[in-house]
């Protein structure tokens, strides 16, 4: 029931928007986006774990019927809808440090690349288009509009941006999105992709997704693929023949057939599920040319990432609304159908906006889907076991495999060490699949450790946080007093939103530095003061504790 409530929660909001009871002045980005190449002016909220970029200036918001306000505590805050506090939490995801840096040249960070969601870095590595301010130019469009007000720079350097994503990757940004105006000369755009992807791979090696306007050969393809291109944008904007001449007129003096040929190239090179394209709503389309044109996508295994129209201040469409909800909310259900029967999904999209799913209610609508209707039918519905020895424990140490040793390379060969054996695992099912899982090993005096918290790469999102709510849970049912956990300092952000709290910071575990963090058990809560941590051996030595299952 929570998953839906967000997807009507965050459906809501985009196309209303919200009010803020203490006003916008003093929010920046990414909260208050107000240009840019996509969706913009909004602040970025999270509702429970899903991030949603959300109008707050717009004309239109002063009839919305959301209200955010500060608790009475004086920290966080609260949604209201008609006076009504809303069952969903939000935050509003806080403005990241690495804005306060520079580069060696001078260049402000945050004039170079911008958070976008709660882990995607986002940069208009050029920010000019040989459409902006002709007749041919796309009316949502407010490419030009950040250059102007002095918020950017007009073309990024690959180096000083492999610098801000290396920065960003220590905050916990985990993808990258770079997009561009469309070049006169189309290799020059090309070019700025490839050497701007290569050094945020090199320097950073977050995965990135690169937008580019078709027609772009196979060959361009994969050199994209060969630089550290991970999925690729290539945006209709609409199936409406007669809604994309009058809002994108540089797009619809492409054939439909140009459009197609580069999404099939695309997805040979970059994989199903890895090529994505905006469909955007509330431009007057026909909602049964575009689920066609959805379906068309799917079939050939391209993901399409549903957008409500976002006007921009400044653009043609400034005075537009966004669409009516209940039109967004048909098509989202339908889409997330075509995407489960063509077993599609935004989990495997490796970056990107599919991935980031701020501007976008689908990814929801894909959850909502999969936990109260066909998973619960097919019985695959996430369960989540605690175990201590049999094959489950081995589908953990797998997952885990996965992830330290083969994808973030902290082991050589194997993650498994002497507090295995005396340990309890959480197996989170997804089905008979087991997709995560976290280790928790009672020590003395009631403290317990946390360790070894691991999604597959599939179906990270929410899952993360599920299983380290589940941990705290158990850790609370057997009479912990004390849960500590050594957490790696780019997911500092993420346990913090999910109430934990630095104890202190560690120069080295594991080979790299950490943050001692501890859990919100309950006597936490009830105000109990933590000092600092014994560090002597015996403290950390473990005691065997029997295990037992148990459903999330
Ligand atoms: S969905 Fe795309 S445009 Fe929207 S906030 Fe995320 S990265 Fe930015």
């Amino acid at each position: 029931m929570a998953l839906r409530a967000v997807a009507e929660v965050k459906s809501e909001l985009q196309s209303r928007g919200v009010r803020l009871s203490f006003g916008s002045r003093d929010l920046e980005a990414p909260c208050g986006r107000k240009g840019g190449a996509g969706p913009a002016e909004g602040l970025t909220l999270l509702l429970e774990e899903s991030p949603a970029s959300v109008p707050v200036a717009a004309s239109y918001v002063a009839e919305s019927p959301y209200e955010l306000r500060p608790e009475e505590s004086g920290i966080g805050y609260g949604l209201y809808r008609q006076g009504e506090r809303v069952r969903v939490s939000a935050s509003i995801v806080p403005e990241p440090q690495f804005y306060r840096g520079e580069t060696a040249s001078g260049i402000p960070y945050r004039k170079i690349a911008l958070l976008h969601g709660t882990d995607c870095l986002a940069s208009t590595v050029l920010q000019s288009c040989m459409f902006w301010a002709t007749p041919s130019a796309c009316r949502f469009c407010g490419i030009g509009l950040s250059l102007v007000d002095g918020r950017t720079v007009l073309a990024k350097k690959p180096a000083d941006l492999a610098e801000v994503a290396r920065a960003a990757a220590r905050e916990g940004v985990r993808h990258v999105t770079l997009t561009a105006g469309t070049t006169r000369d189309r290799l020059e755009e090309w070019r700025l992709f490839l050497e701007s992807a290569r050094a945020v791979r090199r320097d950073a090696g977050l995965p990135v997704h690169v937008q580019i306007m078709p027609p772009i050969g196979r060959r361009m393809l994969e050199a994209l693929r060969e630089a550290g291109v991970s999925t690729i944008g290539i945006h209709v904007e609409s199936f409406d023949p007669a809604v994309l001449r009058a809002v994108s007129p540089c797009k619809a003096a492409l054939p439909l057939s140009v459009f197609r040929r580069a999404w099939a190239d695309a997805v040979d090179v970059f994989g199903p599920n890895q090529v994505t394209t905006f469909v955007l709503l509330g431009l007057g389309e026909d909602a049964a040319k575009t689920l066609e044109g959805c379906k068309r996508l799917t079939e050939m295994g391209v993901y399409p990432f549903l957008v409500p129209l976002r006007p921009i201040p400044g653009t043609a469409l400034a005075k537009r609304n966004p669409p009516a909800v209940s039109f967004v909310r048909d098509l989202y259900e339908e889409v997330a159908g075509l995407l489960r029967t063509a077993g599609m999904s935004w989990r495997k999209v490796r970056a990107g906006c599919a991935r980031c799913r701020g501007c976008s209610a689908l990814a929801d609508y894909e959850e909502t889907l999969a936990s109260d209707g066909g998973e619960k039918v097919r019985g695959s519905a996430l369960t989540c076991e605690v175990v201590r020895s049999g094959p489950l424990v081995d589908s953990c140490l797998a997952v885990r495999h996965e992830v330290f040793v083969r994808e973030q390379k902290i082991f050589r060969e194997s993650d498994g060490d002497s507090l295995d054996g005396v340990s309890l695992h959480l197996a989170l099912r997804r089905g008979r699949e087991v997709v995560g899982t976290v280790r928790i090993t009672p020590l003395e005096d009631g403290t317990w450790l946390g360790s070894r918290l691991a999604v597959l790469p599939a179906w990270r999102g929410a899952l993360g946080s599920l299983l380290v709510r589940r941990a705290v849970e158990e850790v609370e049912r057997r009479g912990g007093r004390r849960f500590l956990a050594y957490i790696q300092l780019s997911r500092v952000r993420f346990f913090q939103r999910l109430g934990w709290r630095c104890v202190e910071a560690v120069p080295e575990y594991c080979g790299m530095p950490h943050m001692l963090m501890e859990g919100p058990l309950g006597l936490d809560r009830s105000g109990r003061r933590v000092d600092s941590v014994p560090r002597d051996s015996s403290f950390f030595r473990p005691r065997a504790e029997a295990g037992t299952g148990s459903s999330l």
